[in-house]
């Protein structure tokens, strides 16, 4: 279908049939029946391709996934149960002990950590770096073993753009993919593949549920990497797999080989997919997702604009602000807007903006981001509140930092709400 983003998140993925339910059917089934004995031993053997357990692929998953691979341009998707399992996967497939990757520092906590210290505890070792790192830099850090580089579009929480091309032309240049989170822009603001990314990672969680109401990821592959090419490196894909007697992936499903092995190899021996009631919920979810997007944008960038010149606020960061330091590349890889996020700080430090959130009538503190509902959350108090204030500043957030996601409400009274708490302090 040759088709915009918008019409894509309305109409893509199912297409019902005559007398078939127009919506995504919720096929609340764990196993799939068949008539003989060898029919279903073909699909064990990937011979054939059909549902048979639902922990491997459901009907209803897959329905959202290939909507998700269309609004991204990719070839294939799957979800996964969480964002975590998504990134994790994402890596984990091209990468196993000994390997090495190199990380933005600029990611999600969570990500952080699964990459720093669970994935280091299986002999994978990965390099953070800085955004603003040279191309030359970013080579000396290859070695034999690195597999990927890994980035967010836009990170969470410090709100910055990851410049695209730069981490792509050095992944390029050695043989390795270049895997990214797209979660903050979605792909209505950005597409990374456009860009040269060679796999898109999601928390569903957030933008494309909206509404906060389902936990999930998604893994799309744009089907542009020659593993063949680079054979030595991804043995994974590229060598026989014992666990299916012996079939090669890149071999036998060439654009789909990466997909294919994370559902018939990680997701069969890890699990953590995706349920297909929280699968419905995000199909719901992305029919409105670009109009929803325009309305995050338009009422950010409104109380970016506000914060900017109140002189109770020591900082904003936001990429849309002609002043901000992500302007340049906010304007490049997402002209229609970054994200709904917010990262500012009160004057006065981490007591004011305790008092500050505290006086907020209706934006809601929550752990909760990117979402309908406008939300806030102080990190130095919550999800990094474990860390000191030097620690802090060495995992990229400042101890005064803000996270305040902007949701769709008129923002005249987003506006007002920030003005009365200023007024508190
Ligand atoms: C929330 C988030 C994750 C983790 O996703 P979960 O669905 O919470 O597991 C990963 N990346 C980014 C950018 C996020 O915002």
């Amino acid at each position: 279908m040759n088709s915009t983003v918008d019409t894509k998140c309305v109409q893509a993925g199912y297409t019902p049939k005559q007398g078939e339910p127009r919506q995504v059917p919720i096929y609340q089934s764990t196993t799939f029946k068949y008539d003989t004995s060898e029919q279903m031993g073909k699909l064990f053997d990937l011979e054939a391709s059909g549902y048979f357990y639902t922990r491997l692929q459901n009907p209803t998953n897959d329905l959202v996934a290939e909507k998700i691979a269309a609004l991204e341009g990719g070839v294939a998707a799957m979800l996964t149960s969480s964002g975590q399992a998504a990134n994790f996967y994402a890596v984990f497939n091209i990468c196993e002990c000994g390997d090495h990757f190199i990380s933005s520092s600029s990611i999600y906590g969570g990500t952080y950590n699964l990459f720093g210290v669970s994935m280091k505890k299986m002999g994978i070792e990965c390099t953070f770096v800085d955004n603003d790192i040279s191309e030359e830099e970013l080579q000396k850090l290859i070695r034999p073993n690195t597999k990927c580089i890994f980035g967010e579009t836009i990170t969470n929480p410090t709100v910055n753009v990851f410049d695209i091309e730069k981490f792509a032309n050095v992944a390029h240049k050695n043989g390795i993919p270049l895997i990214m989170d797209n979660t903050f822009a979605t792909p209505v603001n950005c597409r990374p593949f456009e860009w040269g990314c060679d796999i898109v990672t999601h928390s569903t969680t957030k933008y494309m549920d909206g509404q906060a109401v389902s936990v999930g990821g998604a893994i799309v592959d744009s089907g542009n990497f020659d593993w063949m090419a680079h054979a030595e490196k991804f043995p994974g894909l590229c060598t026989p797999d014992e666990s299916y007697h012996g079939l090669t992936y890149a071999t036998k499903f060439g654009k789909l080989a990466y997909i294919t092995k994370a559902t018939a190899q990680l997701m069969r021996d890890f699990g953590s997919i995706q349920s297909p009631q929280n699968a419905f919920y995000i199909s719901l979810g992305l029919e409105t997702l670009h109009v929803r997007m325009a309305k995050h944008c338009a009422n950010a960038k409104a109380v970016a604009e506000f914060l900017d010149k109140n002189d109770k606020i020591a900082w904003v960061h936001y990429p849309d602000l002609e002043n901000d330091k992500s302007h340049a590349l906010q304007q490049k890889y997402l002209p229609k807007g970054s994200c709904g996020v917010i990262a500012f700080a009160v004057k006065g430090g981490r007591d004011a903006a305790i008092k500050f959130m505290d006086n907020l009538k209706f934006a809601s503190i929550v752990t909760h981001v990117a979402d309908a509902k406008t939300c806030i959350l102080h990190p130095a108090s919550h999800t990094h509140r474990q860390l000191s204030d030097e620690q802090l500043r060495e995992a990229g957030v400042d101890p005064d930092l803000i996270r305040f996601s902007v949701g769709i409400e008129d923002v005249d009274d987003i506006i007002n709400d920030i003005k009365q708490a200023l007024e508190c302090i």
